[in-house]
Formats: C-alpha cells, structure tokens, sequence
C-alpha cells in the first residue's frame, strides 16, 4: 500500500487541514519540523529511550490464560498499556509532542481535556520535561472530573475552566484554538489523538505505533507466527491505530474497532460514528461525524468518556470505507459485564474503555479456531472507574 496520508494530509477523501488562517502559520511549522524529525535517529532514540525510563515500556504481552478457556475459543494475548505510567497509552503520545516542543523551542504547551485523562498526561510530560502547561477544560466537565483537575494542579498545571457553550470539551477546543493562534510562538498546542488538522493525525499514529511494533516483536516471540485478530476500543482512535498499524500491510490478519453503543445504536444515545454518523468536517479534519441532517453535531453517550466523542480519526474512516478495518461496537451493558469479567478471570480491572473491545472478544470467540491468536489491546487500566460503577451500583461513600 501506498503510505497515507498524502503530502497534503489526505487519506483518501479524508483528513486535510480544515483550519483558519490564523492557524496555518502554526500548522505549517509543525508539519515541517515532523517532515524533518521522523526521520531523525537521533529523535527516534531519544523518544524511544524517554518510553522506557517514563512510560516504562516495552509493556508485556500477557497471554491470558483464565480469559482464554472461559470464552473457549482463540488464544487470547492482552497488550499491557494499562501498565504505561499513568494508567494508558495516552502517555506515548503526550512524551513524543513533548519532545517536539522542545525541539521547536517552544517552552509552553497546551491542551484540552474532557474527561481529564488527557489533560492528566500532558500535565505529567509537562512536569517531566520543564514545560509550562494550561488545560482548557469546561466547567462542567471540571465539576464531573474533579479529582482529575486536582491532579493535574498537583502535577503543577494550570486548569482553565470554560464558561461558555456547553461547558464541555468542544468549547475548551475552541478556547485551545484562540489560545493557540495568539500565542504560536511561544506555545505548542498538544491534541490527544488522531483527531484535527494534518499533520496531527500523523504524527500521534507515528507516536502510538510503539504498540503495534513491540506487540508484533512479542507474538513472534512467543507464538512463532503472527495474530489472526487484532482487537481495540476506538474513541478518537489512537490506540487502535497504534496497535493496527504495523500489521496494516499483512492482509490476512483481521482488524476490529470497537465503538461506544452507548445505550443500544436505536436510541440514537451512543457514539457510534460508523454506524450512525457521515462524512463532514469537524475540528479541522474531513471524517465521519454524528451528526444532523444540517451538519449540527449530536450528542453523545457511553460510559465511557474516552470512547464519548462526536468524530473518528480520518486514518480510520478511509480504512472502513475500504473494508480494511472492520468497525462494530458495544454497548454500555456488555461493556460492564465485560469489565467484571476481566476484573474476576485475570485479576485486571481494564479501564471502562477497554473493556468494550473485550466484549468483542467475548462474542467473537466461537467464530474463531481454538489454534488461532487473538490480540486485544488493553488501553487503561481501571482505578479512574472504579468510583464511578460503584456509585452506578448503589454503594455510598
Ligand atoms: C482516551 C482513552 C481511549 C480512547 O482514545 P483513543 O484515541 O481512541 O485511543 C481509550 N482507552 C483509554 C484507557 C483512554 O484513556
């Protein structure tokens, strides 16, 4: 296959740079700094070397053996980055921008978050790599996240609360945005995935395959052949791309993106984009949208609010209109049940995102042979969660 995207940010119809004027300058330098810095050796071993003593990586490749005999169907392998330093693979991310703001000499980074796992990971680079850093987060989200927002002022942030719209993250975007165009000298602004304008997509795919690489070195390791599936929970797709995208040119290996069913793709309360959604323009890139019949954004559900998102990556809407991925989702109930079935089989409580590509493997099992290997890649882990279903489940602290 030809590599994606093309030199101007397209994958196929999809991605590109949907951006103001003001932005371009910005975009611009990003885009060549990148040209220049993904092919440096230098670079590539100094990020490779800041994931081992940050993040700790290579995380293992678990074969999980109780998981496995419960479903009755492939091998299962889980890839670890519930056990990156902060609890999920968004840290990949957040130290390869990180490394690039310091290569543009940029000593400021901003960012925004909705449910504040973003928000965490960049507070976290920040501290490691004496940067100054600013959140923009709405103040709903903020009242919903609080211990979040206190994390990331202990990691030494400054958490911007924004008062306007819907208090939610698309307007601590806009505020990002603003923020960005007046201080682009100074200032690199960090998206959290594969989301917004070219070259964004590129580069947090470039960054997050980490996962796929180390999990390709570790099945052949272990099992003497490569996977016959790949498994992983899309929100704005980072993780799954990550693990998808080194096996993307073995045609035979099946890739499965699982989205947020929300309460039931019926009743419309769900973020299922390929499902219920359609091409538009959202946050600076051409990808599927949940959206109206005039381009007005729906509103979204999960329990999830990592997978709670209106776009999908433009990487990710080429590769399902291709039939190269092939895209499903789960529901918050089988999410649930999955989550408790992982937490009592294997002793990991996965993070409530996770949890929706286990339910996948869940029902997918006995479609498959029992010599056949399964790979899931398991996010986050679960400790940010576990409040939240306690409450759904009546307990009172
Ligand atoms: C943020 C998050 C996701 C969703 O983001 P992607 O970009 O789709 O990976 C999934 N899992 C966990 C644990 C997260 O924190």
């Amino acid at each position: 296959m030809t590599p994606v995207p093309d030199p101007r940010g397209r994958f196929g119809q999809y991605g590109g740079q949907y951006v103001p004027e003001t932005l371009m300058p910005a975009i611009l330098e990003l885009q060549e700094v990148y040209a220049r810095l993904c092919h440096d050796r230098s670079f590539q071993q100094e990020f490779q070397a800041c994931l081992k003593k940050h993040v700790g990586r290579p995380t293992p490749l678990y074969f999980a053996k109780r998981l496995t005999r419960t479903l009755g169907g492939p091998k299962i392998y889980l890839k670890r980055e519930d056990l990156c330093h902060t609890g999920a693979h968004k840290i990949n991310n957040t130290i390869g921008q990180a490394l690039l703001a310091q290569r543009m000499n940029k000593r400021r980074i901003i960012a925004e978050t909705g449910a504040g796992q973003h928000g965490v990971a960049v507070a976290t680079v920040a501290a490691a790599f004496d940067l100054e850093a600013e959140i923009y987060m709405g103040t709903d989200d903020m009242k919903r996240q609080a211990l979040n927002v206190f994390r990331m002022q202990l990691l030494g942030a400054t958490v911007t609360g924004v008062n306007a719209g819907s208090r939610t993250l698309k307007d601590a975007i806009s505020e990002a945005m603003r923020d960005w165009t007046t201080n682009v000298r100074t200032t690199h602004y960090l998206l959290g995935s594969v989301l917004g304008a070219h070259p964004y997509p590129m580069i947090i795919r470039d960054f997050q395959s980490v996962i796929g690489r180390e999990a390709r070195h570790q099945i052949l390791e272990a099992e003497g052949q490569l996977p016959h599936c790949l498994v992983a929970c899309v929100g704005g797709g980072s993780n799954s791309i990550g693990l998808f995208y080194p096996f993307i040119n073995d045609p035979q290996i099946r890739m499965v993106g699982v989205e947020a069913g929300g309460l039931g793709l019926d009743s419309g309360q769900h973020a299922a984009r390929f499902s219920g959604g359609s091409p538009g323009v959202l946050q600076g890139t051409m990808t599927y949208v949940l959206q109206d019949q005039h381009g007005q954004i729906n509103a979204t559900h999960s329990v999830s609010a990592g997978l709670d998102y209106p776009a999908v990556g433009p990487e990710h809407a080429m590769y399902h209109d291709s039939g190269r991925i092939h895209y499903t989702s789960a529901t918050d109930e089988e999410a649930l049940q999955a989550f408790d079935l992982l937490s009592c089989e294997e002793g990991i409580i996965p993070a409530l995102e996770s949890a929706h590509a286990i339910a996948e493997a869940v029902k997918r099992a006995h479609t498959m042979q029992k010599s056949h290997i399964m790979i899931i890649n398991l996010s986050g882990r679960g400790d940010k969660d576990v409040d939240q279903i306690a409450r759904m489940r009546g307990a009172e602290f």
